[in-house]
């Protein structure tokens, strides 16, 4: 089925940032695209519009109560000129899954993916062709009746808007310093830890600042219950090489399922690496880093593909992982994954989706 999006055109395009000027989130294209939802009614009015400040008013239920969800992908230019998505459905059904968990309704599949497509085709020309950059991808749904009472909306909006983005490496991967978090956290059994939702983010900034502070980029959360396994980096998922088996936590209901999680997991086994998804203590990974037998570490998300990690402090120590240097296999995996997406390697796994 074809799904025809209604288009009301900008009147004048934006000047658009030379590919050197990009940076993250900043700069966003000229349209965006909007849907109206109700609970007894479902989705209605799709329709791609000019980019522009949505009227809300003060009581609007996200604002107070968080009641919101959203996800992250990107497109990329290939060398063929070829616009596309990196596995849309999965964000989709990401999507779909942190709205039922925060009370919101579903959106079909198919439309979602059509209001993807349709909306980057718009804007076309806003990805940018510089090695590395891409179109970052940004769909929101939030609650939005005027009402005081906790619970859940009735009506709620849906909007995508469009930033292209700076490569993330331009200057050459820079392993992260990472502090080990051992009194906050952001996720607990029963929780919303699973689900791409505002909270999360809000309450993971304090850790994030503190750490900052001190010198390191990012935190490595723990555990919500005895802060004893390690959970996920900053916002990105989490894997160690220990001695020869790549290992990271399973999906339990505490962590996002990354979509480049599965698929750097995907790689290595189609290279024949052990993969064991299992819990990881702190403890263990400390252990194998002081024993030598911690070869690498790296955190997986959209934004970097890759982010391998440096160094790790807990409780007072400190260790290096890799002598700071950038690990074989995630060199490996993030060249890779960053040639199947820009359409230098043959996409086995039918991951590419193009617009
Ligand atoms: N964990 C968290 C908390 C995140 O926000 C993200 C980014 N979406 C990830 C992991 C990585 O997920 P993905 O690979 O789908 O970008």
């Amino acid at each position: 089925m074809r799904i025809e999006i209604p288009v009301t055109r900008v009147q004048r395009q934006k000047p658009r940032p030379e590919d050197a000027q990009l940076g993250f989130g900043q700069v966003f294209t000229d349209h965006m695209f909007l849907m109206d939802g109700a609970v007894d009614a479902g989705w209605s009015n799709p329709r791609i519009v000019p980019y522009g400040p949505l009227a809300l008013e003060p009581a609007t239920v996200a604002l107070h109560y968080a009641q919101s969800v959203f996800e992250g992908l990107k497109a990329y230019r290939g060398q063929d000129d070829t616009v596309r998505l990196f596995r849309p459905d999965r964000n989709i059904a990401r999507f779909n899954r942190s709205a039922a968990r925060l009370c919101m309704p579903s959106i079909d599949p198919e439309l979602f993916l059509a209001a993807l497509k349709q909306l980057v085709a718009t804007d076309r020309d806003w990805v940018p062709r510089a090695p590395g950059t891409s179109l970052y991808i940004r769909p929101v749904a939030f609650a939005s009746d005027a009402d005081l009472h906790v619970r859940p909306s009735r009506t709620y909006v849906f909007f995508i808007i469009l930033s292209p983005v700076a490569a993330y490496y331009a200057e050459g991967f820079k392993p992260l310093r990472i502090r080990v978090e051992d009194r906050y956290v952001r996720s607990v059994r029963g929780g919303t830890g699973a689900a791409k939702t505002a909270g999360n983010y809000a309450g993971s900034l304090l850790a994030g600042e503190e750490a900052q502070k001190d010198g390191f980029a990012q935190v490595l959360w723990l555990d919500g219950i005895n802060q004893e396994y390690i959970e996920e980096v900053g916002s990105m998922n989490i894997a160690f090489v220990i001695g020869d088996e790549l290992v990271t936590p399973p999906l339990t209901g505490t962590l996002l399922e990354g979509v480049t999680r599965d698929s750097v997991l995907q790689l290595a086994r189609d290279e024949g690496v052990q993969v064991a998804e299992r819990p990881v203590a702190i403890a263990e990974v400390m252990a194998a880093a002081r024993n030598g037998t911690l070869r690498e570490a790296f955190g997986t998300g959209t934004a970097a593909v890759i982010s391998p990690v440096g160094e790790l402090a807990y409780k007072g120590e400190r260790v290096r992982v890799q002598d700071g240097e950038v690990g074989p296999l995630s060199q490996r995996l993030y060249d890779r994954l960053s040639d199947i997406q820009r359409g230098r390697l043959p996409d086995r796994h039918g991951w590419m989706v193009a617009v």
